[in-house]
């Protein structure tokens, strides 16, 4: 959520003291306006009005309620705002970004460095939980999402702030890693696969092994969100056909000799 805001640049007020302050400076504006108004004149330059005091009586008395209103009014706006790009940015189930804003901050991402690709190396993560079905079929579906639930968590507490998790869509995870070489992401993507399979869960007293396949790509621009995702769900197919519970990446080089023997 917070990563969602970033993207854009947001002058309201989203608290009660930058209303007070806001509304100061507007009034102030207002107090200096009027005394400049009435303080120049065309033939004989700028000269302090005798009654200037009204210049600040009168937008002291008008200027506060104005601005006071109004910007209260922004600030019930933004918020709402704030909570409805929550809502539509969220997974309900697990609280990861869900698959439509996980894909936009990729692409805005990829766009961002698209000229500068030394700088925008990383890796995108597909991962897929291992025989998932048979979990639903043996403890029922509210169960199988408190393993869904628990699977993310295990995923958020083993990557970076900076990095992103999603929900792709049922049992699929997406994980995006900026500025992160092979090496780390290999490293990185092991040490999610392990904890999953090290994590606890036991929904009826006795322990159920999970396990989830990991199919990944690293990349540098320019590339797009679709052949990042196509390439690395490829990876996972292989993963899944090796015989699952582990992870298969397609590193730098491998990945671009891939692509033009794909492109030839
Ligand atoms: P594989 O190792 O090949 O990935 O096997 P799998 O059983 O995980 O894969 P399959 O695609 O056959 O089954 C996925 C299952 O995930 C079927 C579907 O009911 C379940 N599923 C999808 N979304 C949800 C959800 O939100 N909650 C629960 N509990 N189950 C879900
Ligand atoms: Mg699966
Ligand atoms: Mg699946």
């Amino acid at each position: 959520m917070e990563k969602i805001r970033r993207i854009g640049f947001n002058l309201a007020p989203t608290s009660t003291i930058k209303v007070y302050l806001l509304t100061a400076l507007g009034t102030l504006v207002c107090i200096a306006i009027a005394m400049a108004i009435d303080s120049y004149s065309f033939e004989a330059g700028w000269a302090l009005e005798e009654r200037w005091a009204n210049n600040i009586i009168i937008p002291i008395v008008l200027a506060p309620p104005f601005f006071y209103l109004l910007l209260s009014k922004q600030r019930q706006l933004s918020l709402a705002h704030r909570d409805l790009l929550a809502i539509a940015s969220t997974d309900s189930l697990t609280n990861c970004l869900n698959r439509r804003a996980f894909s936009t901050l990729v692409e805005a991402y990829l766009q961002r460095f698209e000229d500068d690709p030394a700088r925008a190396d990383g890796s995108l993560l597909i991962l897929d939980v291992d025989h998932f079905k048979a979990v639903n079929d043996r403890f029922g579906h509210d169960i199988g999402d408190e393993a869904l639930k628990l699977i993310a968590d295990v995923i958020k507490a083993n990557v970076r702030d900076l990095d992103l998790v999603a929900r792709l869509g049922g049992e699929e995870f997406g994980v995006f890693l900026p500025g992160l070489d092979p090496g780390r992401t290999q490293t990185i993507a092991e040490r999610i696969r392990s904890a999953v399979q090290a994590a606890s869960f036991a929904p009826v007293g006795e322990r159920h092994p999970l396990s989830i396949s990991i199919g990944g790509v690293t990349f540098s621009p320019p590339v797009t969100f679709p052949e990042l995702y196509r390439d690395a769900d490829k990876r996972l197919y292989a993963a899944k056909h090796a015989g699952r519970n582990r992870v298969d990446i397609v590193g730098h080089s491998a990945w671009h000799q891939q692509r033009a023997a794909g492109a030839a």
